[in-house]
């Protein structure tokens, strides 16, 4: 056996041409540190109630709404055409956390929990190096329905355990007292990546003083308006008096909400985490009062539960931008991975909202799967499910529903001309309905063909705990599906 050992000879210019190799792949190994990102959302929240969005509170419009929003929009990017991909809480974060439409991540009934097999914006981050915080007001985003999933530290406690319980909460100080919590906890040798998710615009509004009083116009009509969505008083058909009050309440939860995250940004500059930071805010979805008949949200996919205000501070950016193209919920997980320099292995249905080629034949989706509840006199409650999905492209959004109380139907909106969805152009541009609702069904379908690579992920369970605090309250369980 002959071997080829030859004495290797150590010449000093090699042996600093190998060490500089081997330096140069070990930097090449580790990616350079990430911008911390900062991804907040505030329930409920109307795009026409935010001040850098030309909104105002109807009764009151000369009460500024959102002065710690306005201010944040004037050294932000300010989406104009910005959508939710449905009008409720958990399906709007599954696709938030996703980048994928509802039939994509399948979280589409109220006591549905995100499956594991999804690679989350929180869990690609943790590969990625990041300390992943969450801080969470409302009973969907607690750890039940695993959307708490990839978070290092989660902090549920200013939440309620079910949506009912929910409605009559006010958690803005504990929010503000959890986030102070975790952001002394944070590890500053590691990018971090913070979410916050702001409950308190949801129904009931019950904004404390000075803000209970500080929208309501001269002529409205205080009365109670607890437990809106079963309140009999609250209808469309109801007294303007009546409707500019509770319009006033929730104008003042908007600015309590806003007093608040004023704060949080207060504190990010204080700790460094302001300048260079990724900083999104945005909503998950609209509130109705009667545009189309309904109140509050989760009822269809018009504008007033749909559209949404989404600001991105860039790391680095110091002025205001606007940018009027059409953008989407599923946008911002594409945007913050392309931020910190990471391309997804993994379908995603969004876009980054810093694509620098605006694509004019974009096209987003809706998708929404609803439950009301009847009884015929003396029979049983029956819960009746309509299923309802939209697709917006350019100017136009065709809008379609079946199932339910409701019957089907279909509506086509010009909302160029009609930004409120009022004035139903099927009959008038009957090609263009049918052309838009083939491009909905290959949408839906391109959607759900994506779902195939993961699992559904069951039923949301109760931790033991909170069926003892719920039984402590002589209540057990919102396993009605009636929550939003
Ligand atoms: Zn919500």
């Amino acid at each position: 056996m002959r071997r080829d050992r030859k004495p290797l000879r150590r010449s000093p210019p090699l042996l600093a041409a190998l060490l500089a190799l081997v330096v140069a792949c070990s930097r090449a190994a580790t990616p350079p540190r990430g911008p911390d990102v900062v991804l907040v959302t505030i329930e409920s929240l109307r795009t026409d109630s935010v001040g850098a969005y030309g909104g105002a509170s109807p009764g009151r419009p000369e009460v500024p709404i959102t002065p710690h929003l306005d201010a944040f929009a004037s050294g932000a990017t300010l989406y104009e055409d910005a959508h939710s991909v449905t009008s409720w809480t958990l399906a709007a974060h599954a696709s938030l956390f996703t980048g994928l439409y509802p039939s994509g991540h399948q979280t589409t009934g109220p006591l549905d929990r995100l499956d594991d097999s999804y690679p989350t914006l929180a869990k690609t981050l943790a590969a990625r190096g990041y300390q992943t915080i969450g801080v969470v007001s409302g009973p969907y985003l607690r750890r039940t329905h695993n959307l708490s999933q990839g978070f290092e530290i989660y902090d549920q406690d200013a939440s309620s355990i079910t949506s009912r319980l929910a409605h009559h909460d006010v958690t803005n100080p504990a929010m503000l007292a959890a986030l102070e919590r975790v952001l002394a906890a944070r590890d500053p040798a590691r990018p971090l990546f913070l979410f916050a998710y702001f409950w308190d615009p949801h129904f009931d509004y019950l904004p404390p003083p000075p803000w209970d009083t500080a929208f309501v116009p001269p002529d409205a009509e205080p009365f109670d308006a607890h437990d809106l969505d079963a309140n009999p008083e609250i209808h469309a058909g109801m007294d303007p008096r009546r409707l500019a009050w509770l319009r006033a309440q929730y104008a003042g939860e908007i600015r309590w909400t806003d007093e608040h995250l004023g704060r949080l940004f207060a504190l990010l500059r204080q700790r460094g985490l302001w300048d260079d930071a990724l900083v999104i805010v945005t909503a998950d979805h609209g509130e109705a009062f009667f545009e189309h008949g309904e109140k509050a949200h989760k009822n269809d996919l018009f504008a007033e539960e749909v559209r949404i205000p989404l600001l991105v501070k860039y790391p680095g950016q110091r002025e205001g931008r606007r940018d009027a193209r059409l953008a989407s919920l599923v946008d911002v997980l594409p945007t913050v991975l392309e931020a910190v320099g990471v391309a997804p292995e993994f379908p995603v249905h969004g876009r980054s909202l810093r694509a620098a080629d605006p694509d004019p034949e974009r096209a987003v989706l809706f998708e929404l799967e609803t439950s009301q509840f009847a009884a015929a006199p003396g029979g049983p409650v029956r819960a009746e499910t309509s299923l309802w999905r939209a697709i917006r492209r350019g100017a136009w959004k065709l809008v379609e529903w079946s199932g339910g109380p409701r019957g089907s139907g279909r509506r086509l909106f010009d909302v160029a001309q009609d930004p409120g969805e009022q004035s139903d152009r099927s009959a008038a541009e009957p090609a263009r309905r049918d052309e838009l609702a083939r491009a909905l069904d290959v949408a839906v379908r391109a959607a759900a063909a994506d779902a195939g690579r993961y699992h559904r992920g069951g039923e949301a369970q109760l931790a033991p705990e909170e069926i003892e605090r719920l039984r402590a309250l002589g209540y057990f369980g919102d396993r009605s599906g009636s929550g939003n």
